[in-house]
């Protein structure tokens, strides 16, 4: 081959070459970002995200806060969104969301793998939420710390009033967590409005602490730090495989639950990575990695295997919930002011 031939075959070669390595660059960048709000446990939303990225080498941007937290940061960035993703966190501020137009509508060819209170959720807002897990609400209690305070046996919501418990129980800020929003819900259903109102003024009086997360309570009960946490069982159950004194209760009044849930954000950047993350996550894989990360809520898809560890909703007096009424807007800020003007600012 002539200098100038060969010269010339390399120069295609590294035409070749360059071209090549642009389409890797190329192919790597198409893969892109995905900005995601988490509102479930770190461990699990950290778990979610390494997953997911080694699954698809889209780079995951995880911010995790509380359930209603996350609501309000999307609604503030609703004229310029940052998150592609909310995902998990109790239901009713992911119907709110929907309602108010910040969440977009999408269809998941995962749908028909879906329990029927997955796709309830679904269908109740449109196409723009969908359930992901579910779970009761209960309370746990320190079996040390009861025992030192005569507080014997606690089992039934009423039990909580009980004055040997007087700055004993905590719990989160209906504002900012999805659990102690349930709480709320839960109580009104259970007791009526008025009746309702008079047991979370009474409650009050025994609370130490309204924190912003909903696991909170179920940490400080494990670490001896209240007697009573008011927590989504799974989360009692949790502190109890990690060898607390704790006992988990699922109140004999009767009890509500959540359907966790995740959305895509309305005016999403990455709108495509959103609908693989959203596919994915309805999967049985990812959906194990829940009970991997000591996160024992009962998952969305059929083919899921529940984790032996997760309270079994069939013995919970599960009340029939109202998802679609307290959901909604109106009645969800209704009830968290007067709420906040009732109940926490009380003495
Ligand atoms: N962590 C777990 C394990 C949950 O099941 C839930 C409810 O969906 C949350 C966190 C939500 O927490 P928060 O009450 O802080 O909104």
């Amino acid at each position: 081959m002539s200098l100038k031939k060969s010269f010339a075959a390399a120069s295609m070669l590294a035409g070749a070459m360059t071209a090549m390595s642009f389409m890797s660059a190329g192919a790597a960048q198409a893969q892109g970002e995905l900005v995601m709000y988490c509102a479930v446990q770190e461990e699990w939303c950290r778990a979610m995200t390494t997953a997911f990225e080694r699954e698809t080498g889209i780079k995951v941007s995880m911010t995790r806060k509380s359930s209603g937290e996350i609501y309000a940061q999307v609604k503030a960035e609703a004229a310029n969104p940052r998150a592609d993703i909310w995902w998990g966190g109790t239901g009713d501020p992911h119907m709110q969301a929907a309602e108010e137009g910040l969440t977009e509508a999408y269809k998941s060819p995962k749908m028909s793998e879906l329990q029927d209170w997955a796709v309830r959720q679904w269908e109740q807002s449109k196409q723009r939420t969908v359930g992901i897990y579910s779970g009761a609400l209960g309370f746990g209690y320190n079996t040390d710390l009861a025992q030192s305070k005569k507080t014997g046996d606690l089992k039934c919501w009423a039990d909580l009033l009980k004055p040997e418990l007087k700055d004993e129980v905590q719990v989160a800020d209906p504002n900012s967590s999805g659990t102690a929003y349930t709480l709320l819900a839960t109580i009104i259903q259970i007791m009526g409005e008025d009746k309702g109102f008079e047991y979370l003024k009474a409650l009050h009086k025994n609370v130490n602490q309204y924190t912003k997360s909903g696991a909170a309570p179920a940490k400080a009960t494990a670490l001896g730090e209240t007697t009573v946490g008011i927590a989504f069982m799974h989360d009692v159950v949790t502190m109890v495989v990690d060898k607390a004194p704790v006992k988990v209760v699922a109140p004999c009044e009767g009890t509500g639950y959540e359907i966790g849930s995740m959305s895509i954000i309305k005016g999403a950047k990455n709108l495509d990575n959103a609908k693989k993350f959203y596919d994915w996550a309805l999967t049985p894989d990812a959906q194990k990695l829940g009970a991997a990360a000591k996160s024992y809520q009962v998952p969305s898809n059929k083919n899921t295997p529940v984790p032996p560890q997760a309270p079994k909703l069939s013995d919970v007096k599960l009340i029939n919930f109202d998802f679609a009424k307290y959901g909604s807007s109106e009645e969800r800020k209704r009830l968290l002011s007067k709420w906040d003007n009732e109940v926490k600012n009380l003495p």
